[in-house]
Order: structure tokens, then C-alpha cells, then sequence
């Protein structure tokens, strides 16, 4: 049997969420399934903590959101869909604010703006630091209000169907009984975030294992600058728990071994009263995330267990300012190290926090399969180039989610019959889940070993710093796990959460999108934001003006082709901070 629907969003997260709310206000004849394999409170997009761009007027002007975001972005952002990003982020997070979101104020009652890396004009909106949660919180609670939108909430996606060309559905397993169904729909919507879990030290939930990417890729669309994978300078040593750009924001200092503050040696301006924008701790995250590895290398760290680390210290702000503004902050040091910020320096090191690169789409979301759209994270429309600001994401996966739902209520042309091809894939892959998952006797790998060298590799051959030489050494390994990770055994034969299935699942989605972070990494032969090559040191404007587009062949191999960027009106120019 199947289920019918005339859309499928993949992902209950802050994209999915906006993306069904856009098509049930545009079409409430339109069926939705939105398809979570966490209940959709439990998205990553819970956990953001520091805010969300968008210009307040007179202050500020769209153009220098615009500017910043650009150069943020190393010029590989695409200018057209960056100045649409930054015209619709604020009525959006306004929209938010009516349904209900509770941003935090300015004592005259207007909405507060703090300052974020690499901007320079306070444009942060923010909730305290849990801007997250309460965004997540107000798209959940609107959603709930349309009768069309259908929730499939623990349900795993593990294909997505094509018919000449066309998608079709997806095939999904419900998690509570092990029940596989194929789900047909005229659109697919792939909304399921990040892929931080590739690398060893991640601020990313563990649900965030490129799945969507890989689905797409499988289905035969390209994914985009996957080798532009971000670093945030300041992750707690050991869990990886992201202590939030805000501290630096509200004036926190990075300071080394000796108490310096380092940063004002890497072309990041000088130390001043007060947060400077855009310069020293208000930097960019890729500056600052190899100022850090620099710092390494002179001995100016400080040795832990868990790798070396430098400090970051607020408590010069006072106790005052850290509870109204960095409550969760404290929170957290105070639970995973035991230390209060109020009174001690916090350890932090830089953490694989946020992936520049995705889906390749339009300004609308749509890919290049028909009927296949994808937005958020998974995404790259793409607005951040070689390293995303801070703060623009949550207003991007707003700003493309709604604009994904409403190409797709614009395009659905009602429920369709699918073809018998579509329906034969499904069979095709129940009977690959049930016959070579669930009954597989005997594995000769463990799915942990495979995880861990593969994320060992990653983090080594395409980390902060990459070379050729890294990169063909990671390739190698890779295709070597690739290989074993098809014998992992799979010991748990029951159906209800089995948790071991969907772990090999992940894992083999994983492994797709390192592939693709080091194939493409190894391409692109310069240093641009996030991608910094030892071997090719400085930019290559002539040559590399341009995404990375990594999609199947007809072989089955991978092949890599080049798109150039789209620029309007800021031609490429140095990235010039704290001057
Ligand atoms: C700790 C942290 C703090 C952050 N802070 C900020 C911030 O302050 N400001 C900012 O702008 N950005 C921030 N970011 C980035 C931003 O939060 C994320 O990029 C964004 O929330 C991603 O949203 P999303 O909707 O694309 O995906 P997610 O919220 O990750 O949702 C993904 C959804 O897909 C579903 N899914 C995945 N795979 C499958 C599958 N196989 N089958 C079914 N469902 C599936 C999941 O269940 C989930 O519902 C932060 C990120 C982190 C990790």
C-alpha cells in the first residue's frame, strides 16, 4: 500500500516548518507530509542560541547587510540571491514576532539588535540566547494550526523516488514499528540540515548526518561548494557544545597562554574598549578559527586532554550582564565544565559547526531534478559563499523556506497517480531494507569503527588547513570505508526503534558527503573563507570565481563541473577587517 500526498517536506526543522506553513496559507487544498525522524521540536534549529540577521532601520541599510554578507563570504556568494535574502529577512522575522516569537527588547520597547562576527552594524535579532528554541517553538505552534499539514514525526526517509526524471516520493521507515511505506508526492522538499556529524568535534546534533544531501545526490541532483565547511571558533573542549558567538558579541575576550588577546596579531585590528565591529573577537569565523591554529603552532595554547585550547573570558562584563543576556551560556559551562564564567575563564576551540556547501538550488529552491526542491542548511542557493556570517542562517532557511513553499504551491498541480516506476522503486527499496539490513546474518565491521575512522579522516585530510597531499590520503581512506561500510553488521533483527538500522543508514550518508567535502576540496586549487589549501595559499579569482557542482554521472562516478558566481554589483575585492 501507499500513502498519498501531494508534497513531501523531509525535515520538521526551522526550514521544513516554514516551507509547509507557506504552501498550507498559499494552497489549503494541498496535502503536506512533513517527514521527521525526530519530533520536530528535537531539530537542530533548537539549539541556535545567538540570533538572527536582519536589518533594523535607519541605522542600518540592506546594502551593507548585503556588503557584509558578500565579503563575509570571500565573494563566492551568489549577489543576486544574497541581495533577495537580505530585502525579505526582516519582514520575516516580523512575521515571526506576530506569530508569536518573543525577541528580545530594547528598554524603549523596540527590538533589541546585538552586534555578530564580520557585520558591521548591529543587526542580530535575538531571544536572550535561545533564539533557536523559540523560533522552532513559534513555527511548531503555527504549524499545528493548518489541518493540511500531515506530520510524520520518528518516521527515517531513506530514498527519494524518480520517474524519468521526475520525483515521484520517498520511501520512509516509521521508527516505532519498523513499518517501511512508500510515500508518493508531485514535490519533495529536503529540509534536513546539516552534516557537522562527518567530522569528530561538532556543535551539530547527532541527527545531523547529511542525509538530505545524500538523498538528493543519490537521486541525481548536484550538490554545491561541498568542500566550504565552517569552523566556529569557540566549542567546548570534549563535548563540542557550542558556546555562542553572542559571548564575543556582548565583548567577551579570546585570550592565549599568556592572557593576550591574540587575534589583534592576525590582521584583525587592534584591542579597544568595548566590542568593535567587525574586528578582533567580532571578526570572521574562518579568520578566527585559523588565528587559533596559528597560535597552536607558536605554543601559545594552552594543553588539556582533549587537544589544546584557548580562553575566553567575560568576566570583565559582570554578573549583571552575563545573566540577562548570556543566561544559557552560563548554563552550559556551569553543567558540561563545572566553571561559572562569572568568575573563570571558559576553554574553547574551534568546532565543526555549519556547511556553506548543499543542495544545489534557484533563488526558489528548486534544484535541477524536477520537482525536487530543498532549503535550509541542506541548501546552497547560496548566500554564504566560502563562510557564512553568524546569524544568517536562521533568517536564510525563514527567507527559503518560504520561498521553496511557494514556488512549490505555485508549481503542484494537484494529487497525481504515480508511475508504475515510482511504485517499483519503492519495492525495490523495502525489499533492499528488509532483505539486506534487517536480515543481514553477519557483518564483519562494527558501524562505530567505520564512523570514527571516517570522521578521524575527514578531520585530518580536510580540516581547518588542507593540502593536495591530505586530501588524496583522505580520498583513499574513503573509498576503503566505503567499501566496508557495506559489510557493517547490523546484530538488532526487531523493528520497533530499531536505532542500529537507521545508524548504518546515516553512516552510508556520511560517507557520500565526506566523499564529496574532499573530492571537491581537492579541485579547488586556492584558499577562499572556509577552504584554506597550504599548498595553493592565496586566493584564485581567475580560475575558482565559481561553485563547485558534484553530481552521479551516467557512469555512477561522481564528476565535478563549475558554475560561475553570480555578482551584481560589488565586484570582488580584498576581505578587509578591524581597519
Ligand atoms: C549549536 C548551534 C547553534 C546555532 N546558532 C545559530 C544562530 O544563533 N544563528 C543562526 O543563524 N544559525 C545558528 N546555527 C545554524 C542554524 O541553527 C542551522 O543552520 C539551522 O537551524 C538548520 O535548520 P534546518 O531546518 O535546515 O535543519 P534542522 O533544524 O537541523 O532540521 C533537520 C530536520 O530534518 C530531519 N531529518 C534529517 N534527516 C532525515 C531523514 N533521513 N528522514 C527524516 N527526517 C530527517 C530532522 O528530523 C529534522 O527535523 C546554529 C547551529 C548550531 C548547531
Amino acid at each position: 500500500m501507499t500513502i498519498r500526498h501531494d508534497v513531501v517536506i523531509a525535515g520538521g526543522g526551522g526550514a521544513g516548518l516554514r516551507a509547509a506553513i507557506a504552501i498550507a496559507e498559499a494552497r489549503p487544498d494541498l496535502s503536506i507530509a512533513t517527514i521527521s525522524k525526530v519530533y520536530p521540536m528535537r531539530s537542530h534549529t533548537v539549539s541556535a542560541e545567538g540570533g538572527a540577521a536582519a536589518v533594523k532601520l535607519p541605522a542600518d541599510s540592506l546594502d551593507e547587510h548585503a556588503h557584509d554578507t558578500i565579503s563575509g563570504g570571500d565573494w563566492l556568494c551568489d549577489q543576486d540571491a544574497v541581495e533577495a535574502f537580505v530585502a525579505e529577512a526582516p519582514e520575516e522575522l516580523l512575521r515571526l514576532e506576530h506569530w508569536g516569537c518573543p525577541w528580545s527588547r530594547e528598554p524603549d520597547g523596540q527590538v533589541a539588535v546585538r552586534a555578530f562576527g564580520g557585520m558591521r552594524q548591529r543587526r542580530t535579532w535575538f531571544a536572550a540566547d535561545k533564539t533557536g528554541f523559540h523560533l522552532l517553538h513559534t513555527l511548531f505552534q503555527t504549524s499545528l494550526k493548518y489541518p493540511s499539514i500531515v506530520r510524520y514525526d520518528e518516521w527515517f526517509i531513506t530514498r527519494v523516488l524518480v520517474d524519468d526524471g521526475r520525483v515521484g516520493g520517498v520511501v520512509a521507515i516509521e521508527l516505532m514499528s519498523g513499518r517501511i511505506e512508500t510515500i508518493t508526492a508531485g514535490a519533495v522538499i529536503v529540509c534536513t540540515g546539516g552534516c557537522g556529524r562527518v567530522y569528530p568535534f561538532t556543535t551539530n546534533a547527532n541527527t545531523s548526518t547529511g542525509d538530505g544531501m545524500a538523498l538528493a545526490f543519490r537521486a541525481g541532483a548536484p550538490l554545491k561548494d561541498m568542500e566550504f565547511v565552517q569552523y566556529h571558533p569557540t566549542g567546548l573542549p570534549f563535548t563540542g557544545i557550542l558556546i555562542s558567538e553572542a559571548a564575543r558579541a556582548e565583548g567577551g575576550w579570546l585570550v592565549n597562554r599568556d592572557g593576550y588577546r591574540y587575534l589583534q596579531d592576525y590582521n584583525l585590528g587592534r584591542p579597544a574598549p568595548g566590542p568593535v565591529l567587525r574586528s578582533m573577537e567580532l571578526g570572521p569565523r574562518d579568520r578566527l578559527s585559523q588565528a587559533f591554529v596559528k597560535e597552536v603552532e607558536k605554543g601559545r595554547a594552552i594543553d588539556t586532554p582533549w587537544g589544546p585550547v584557548v580562553h575566553l573570558d567575560l568576566r570583565h562584563l559582570g554578573e549583571e550582564v552575563i545573566e540577562a543576556r548570556l543566561p544559557f551560556v552560563r548554563e552550559l559551562c556551569l553543567d558540561y565544565e563545572h566553571i561559572d564564567p562569572v568568575r573563570e575563564l571558559i576553554p574553547v576551540r574551534p568546532v565543526v559547526h555549519y556547511m556553506m556547501g548543499g543542495v544545489d538550488t534557484d533563488l526558489h529552491g528548486a534544484t535541477p531534478l524536477d520537482g525536487l526542491y530543498a532549503a535550509g542548511e541542506t541548501a546552497c542557493v547560496s548566500i554564504n559563499g566560502a563562510n557564512r556570517l553568524g546569524s544568517n542562517s536562521l533568517p536564510e532557511l525563514l527567507v527559503f523556506g518560504a520561498r521553496a513553499g511557494a514556488a512549490v504551491a505555485e508549481a503542484a498541480e494537484g494529487r497525481r497517480a504515480p508511475g508504475p516506476a515510482v511504485l517499483a522503486q519503492g519495492q525495490d527499496e523495502r525489499r533492499h531494507l528488509e532483505r539486506d539490513l534487517l536480515q543481514r546474518d553477519r557483518g564483519r565491521e562494527r558501524i562505530a569503527a567505520v564512523r570514527e575512522e571516517m570522521q578521524q579522516t575527514v578531520e585530518q585530510g580536510a580540516g581547518i588547513y588542507r593540502s593536495g597531499d591530505s586530501l588524496t590520503k583522505a580520498a583513499d581512506k574513503l573509498h576503503e570505508l566505503q567499501e566496508r561500510c557495506g559489510s557493517v553488521a547490523i546484530d538488532d533483527h526487531s523493528r520497533v526503534f530499531n536505532t542500529e538500522l537507521t545508524a548504518a543508514l546515516e553512516l552510508s550518508f556520511m560517507l557520500d558527503v565526506a566523499q564529496s567535502v574532499v573530492r571537491c576540496a581537492w579541485l579547488r586549487q586556492e584558499s577562499r573563507g572556509a577552504h584554506q589549501r597550504i599548498d595553493f595559499p592565496t586566493r584564485d579569482d581567475e580560475r575558482y570565481l565559481a561553485h563547485s557542482l558534484i553530481h552521479l554521472a551516467e557512469d555512477g562516478e561522481p564528476e565535478v563541473r563549475y558554475r560561475p558566481v553570480t555578482i551584481t554589483r560589488w565586484p570582488p575585492a580584498e576581505r578587509v577587517y578591524g581597519r
